[in-house]
């Protein structure tokens, strides 16, 4: 079908009508050739016809003529005529000679007939004096006024049309001689019902005709069938004439006679000859039909092919279709993927693919309040990591997460299918164990979960020994929704915090005060910092070798008058989560810095002064201030020490090492405090700009007792040589310490054993003690 997408319905349509239009005009050119051809030989025919009259009544007259021009011949005429001019009279024989006369035309009359008709209606003999001598007819007389001429003067022709009292009469005059002289003449009336009937033998009351045989005499109507043309066509004469429109007319002479025979004719009816436009229309409008079918077909075709394009397009569309549909499946098989894998994603943690905090919370929900229905407990355990943040910044970001999803899986084999494992987020997960049934339960929980960080998890092809701190509310001892539950398991793992991590503590009451008491602190910290009641204390660092004060480290204390004692182990972790560690400190660097400066006129000590990690984060204001203490006490450089611990530099960045390097050009001191605690990584001991190390007091307070704390002291020891780092050995409490530090070429001591921290005047008070004893000494030696 494709071939003839051309040939659609309006083109069928078109040509159908230019066919139909052809035929039409086909039908109408031959039909008016028809017709013209047909009024040809009707004209042609009647012309014919009216030949044929003239003919045949020219030739009747000839006939007429002859027979009474013998008639004039015969003898019974000669005879009379023959005695009227001897003289005979009519006593005498002339009488006789005229009854034989009148009997011969009397027979002549009689006999001479056609088709049963009298060709002569009467014969009269008129003498040239006008009187009648015979006639044929007795009972009327001849009128021969009524003769259009004089007899004597007789014409060519021998036919005359005469108006006479009976009507038109066609007479037949023959003159009559006697030895060459005329003497009468013959007057012969022709029978004008013979000649009319002869005139119109071929007409027909059904056809519209008119014949009038004119004269100068007159006209005499042979036939008339016209309908509107009258009976008397004299009458009717200006009617038609040789131009009348539609009316065929002929007019020919009728030989040797004054005749004209004129003749009209109605042509022959179109609607007769089925031919007409009528008929046409007829036949066009039977065609109608025929066109409105073949516009019907067309259309039908048309709607056809209407519906086969669309059966074709709609198959195409299907295809078309059936594949997009086979897209959107994908489509929307891709969407229901990427919708649940969101939905896992916005319920699942993406590095360890635990439940999320969201989702561990909806968790925990659930099991409450399966919980609550079916009269059981649930245990909550909230996990964190210890010094998670340090191991993180220490081997990068990388190794910390491999770190979590270790640990991730751990968790997962260690709990039961039933207990749900949960990533609150950084380093904190939570274990949710439904229906535990009493507190030795839950402990063993909490073991078997400590018990898994005593392996090392292997991350980059190192060791790493990891331990955690687990918090523990129960349901529904502890509270009764998933909020509650989770803020007294915090609660409870800051209190594993506090008391040195690695560890697990069920919550209790008493640590909500704790988390007050936290809260007071805050309060306090703000006023006592406004108010001035932080004091400085300062501990003196001796030389192990002289036992001389050669240090002294500053030490904040704070005596609330509502809390008491608040030590820097409490306030200052909470000052450095409330940015109040900057003013803290910036206070400490301040006043120990000008205390410092001052006692340099008693003894060239130097200050030690503890630096909070968090102090670092601004490093260049941190440099821009110590350098403006030491030039407003005019403390000389190389006698402040700054105490860092290990986590500073966990944290470290270019910044801090650009300060560090600027600080120790200048001569400022810089150690490592509480060295052992931490992770104690060698490479930056080497790396940073260190001057001193400070061996933690954990390890000194147990150095005497456990062989295992003493090499620990030792290899720290040696390893400071090596680095050519000097050491500070911390709380040292008793002389055994001491010894033992000595001989293993400590440097620096500082304990309760030489002094607890104090005021201010009290080590000026120490300082001068200690130079007058000098002095004395150096006195007594001298
Ligand atoms: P630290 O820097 O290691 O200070 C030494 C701590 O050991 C001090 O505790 C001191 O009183 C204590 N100590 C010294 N000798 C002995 C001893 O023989 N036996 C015992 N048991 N303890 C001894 P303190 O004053 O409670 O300070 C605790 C920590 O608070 C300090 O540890 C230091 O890290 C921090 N700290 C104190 N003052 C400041 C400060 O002004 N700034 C900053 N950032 N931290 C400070
Ligand atoms: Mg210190
Ligand atoms: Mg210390």
């Amino acid at each position: 079908m494709k071939h003839f997408k051309w040939f659609n319905s309006k083109t069928a349509i078109i040509i159908a009508g230019i066919l139909l239009s052809g035929y039409l005009i086909l039908i109408l050119t031959v039909t008016n050739l028809g017709q013209s051809r047909l009024k040809e030989s009707q004209n042609s025919a009647l012309n014919l016809r009216v030949s044929n009259y003239v003919e045949n009544l020219s030739f009747f007259f000839d006939a007429s003529e002859k027979n009474i021009a013998n008639l004039s011949e015969k003898r019974d005429v000669n005879t009379y005529f023959s005695n009227l001019a001897a003289g005979m009279s009519m006593q005498y024989g002339l009488s006789s000679s005229l009854f034989s006369l009148s009997r011969t035309i009397e027979q002549f009359t009689q006999s001479n007939k056609m088709d049963s008709q009298f060709i002569y209606s009467r014969v009269t003999i008129v003498g040239l004096g006008g009187t009648v001598i015979a006639d044929s007819e007795s009972e009327s007389e001849f009128d021969i006024s009524k003769l259009p001429f004089k007899l004597m003067e007789q014409v060519s022709h021998k036919v005359h049309l005469v108006d006479t009292a009976d009507g038109l009469q066609i007479l037949l005059l023959q003159t009559i001689y006697h030895q060459n002289k005329p003497v009468a003449i013959l007057v012969a009336s022709l029978n004008t019902e013979l000649i009319i009937g002869m005139l119109s033998t071929q007409e027909h009351a059904d056809s519209g005709s008119c014949l009038t045989l004119v004269s100068p005499a007159g006209n005499v109507l042979v036939w008339n069938s016209l309908t509107d043309c009258g009976t008397n066509i004299q009458q009717q004469g200006s009617k038609y004439s040789a131009n009348s429109p539609g009316i065929i007319y002929f007019n020919k002479d009728v030989k040797s006679t004054p005749f004209i025979l004129e003749s009209w004719f109605e042509p022959v009816s179109e609607e007769d000859i089925f031919t007409s436009g009528w008929f046409i229309a007829a036949i066009s409008l039977l065609a109608l039909p025929v066109f409105l079918g073949l516009i019907y077909l067309m259309r039908v075709n048309n709607t056809n092919l209407v519906l086969q394009t669309q059966v074709e397009l709609s198959s195409e569309q299907q295809q078309k279709l059936a594949k997009q549909n086979t897209l959107l499946h994908e489509e929307i098989s891709k969407r229901k993927n990427s919708e649940s894998k969101l939905a896992y994603q916005a319920s699942h943690d993406e590095l360890t693919n635990l439940a999320n905090r969201n989702y561990g919370m909806t968790s925990l929900e659930r099991a409450i309040c399966t919980a609550h229905a079916r009269k059981t407990q649930i245990l909550l355990l909230f996990i964190d990591l210890d010094n998670f943040k340090q191991i993180n910044d220490t081997i990068g970001h990388h190794a910390g997460d491999e770190l979590l999803k270790q640990t991730s899986a751990r968790l997962l084999q260690s709990v039961r299918s039933t207990d749900t494992v949960a990533r609150l987020g950084g380093d904190e997960f939570l274990v949710i164990v439904p229906d535990i049934k009493h507190q030795d339960a839950a402990k063993l929980v909490a073991s078997s979960i400590l018990s898994i960080f005593e392996k090392p998890f292997h991350i980059e092809q190192q060791e790493f020994f990891v331990s955690t701190s687990i918090g523990m509310s129960t349901y529904p001892k502890d509270g009764n929704t998933a909020a509650t539950l989770l803020k007294r398991a915090d609660t409870a793992l800051y209190r594993v915090k506090d008391m040195g991590r690695n560890g697990f503590s069920f919550y209790d009451a008493s640590m909500n005060l704790d988390v007050q008491r936290n809260l007071m602190l805050n309060m306090r910290l703000h006023q006592a910092i406004q108010q001035g009641d932080i004091e400085i204390y300062y501990q003196p660092i001796l030389d192990l070798s002289t036992r001389k004060i050669v240090a002294a480290e500053a030490l904040m204390r704070w005596n609330d008058s509502e809390l008491g004692f608040v030590s820097p182990e409490d306030f200052i972790p909470l000052a450095e989560k409330n940015g109040l560690i900057h003013k803290l400190g910036g206070m400490v660097l301040s006043e120990a810095c000008s205390k410092a400066a001052g006692w340099q006129a008693i003894c060239p000590i130097t200050i030690a002064i503890n630096f909070s990690s968090v102090q670092f984060r601004y490093c260049e204001q941190l440099q821009a201030k110590i350098v403006d203490v030491l030039q407003e006490t005019g403390l000389p450089a190389n006698k402040l020490d700054m105490e860092v611990t290990e986590s500073l530099l966990i944290d470290q960045g270019h910044s801090l090492m650009k300060m560090l390097s600027y600080l120790k050009q200048l001569g400022v001191g810089l150690s490592i405090d509480d060295f052992g605690t931490g992770y104690s990584a060698l490479s930056y001991l080497q790396k940073f700009p260190f001057t001193k190390l400070k061996i933690d007091r954990a390890f000194i307070n147990k150095m005497t007792t456990s062989s295992s704390d003493e090499s620990l002291v030792s290899a720290i020891l040696a390893m400071a040589k090596s680095l050519k780092l000097a050491v500070v050995a911390e709380g040292i409490e008793d002389e055994q310490q001491a010894n033992f530090l000595q001989q293993h070429n400590c440097e620096y001591g500082q304990g309760y054993l030489f002094s607890r921290p104090i005021p201010a005047a009290e080590f000026t008070q120490l300082l001068l003690d200690e130079q007058s004893k000098l002095s004395a000494n150096v006195q007594q030696q001298v």
